[in-house]
């Protein structure tokens, strides 16, 4: 019996689930059920590979015969046990067009300090048009 997620052999039984064997992974503690399990390791690889190449969730999820969400639950998961988050370096850049639509759509006259305007006709967001 092989570590669903590291591969490794240093597996223990650890209780049972839904009638089914349980086990422990010694390496990285991963729990997960015997053999009869729906995906093997081999599939999440494949479905991540073939993800990072660039295909969709759907077209993945056709060829190995699951729901997109079961991809994205598993890149999502090799992702977090894989890499670290990359933390926001310099200086961060915000897309104010879409920033002044959705201000646009509110009644509220606010500035972008989210004070009202000090008199004066603005356009909602402390800007005089
Ligand atoms: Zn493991």
């Amino acid at each position: 019996m092989k570590c669903k997620r590291c591969g490794g052999e240093h597996v223990v039984k650890y209780g049972k689930r839904k009638g089914k064997q349980c086990y422990l992974c010694g390496q990285c503690k991963h729990q997960f059920v015997s053999a009869g399990g729906r995906h093997t390791l081999q599939e999440e690889q494949s479905a991540v590979l073939l993800y990072c190449l660039g295909m969709s969730f759907t077209a993945i999820a056709n060829m190995l015969f699951v729901h997109p969400s079961t991809i994205l639950r598993w890149v999502r998961k090799y992702a977090k046990d894989n890499r670290k988050k990359p933390v926001p370096q310099g200086k961060i850049v915000i897309d104010l067009d879409e920033m002044w639509h959705f201000l646009r759509s509110k009644n509220k006259s606010m500035d972008l300090e989210g004070f009202p305007p000090r008199g004066g006709k603005t356009d909602g967001l402390g800007v005089e048009p």
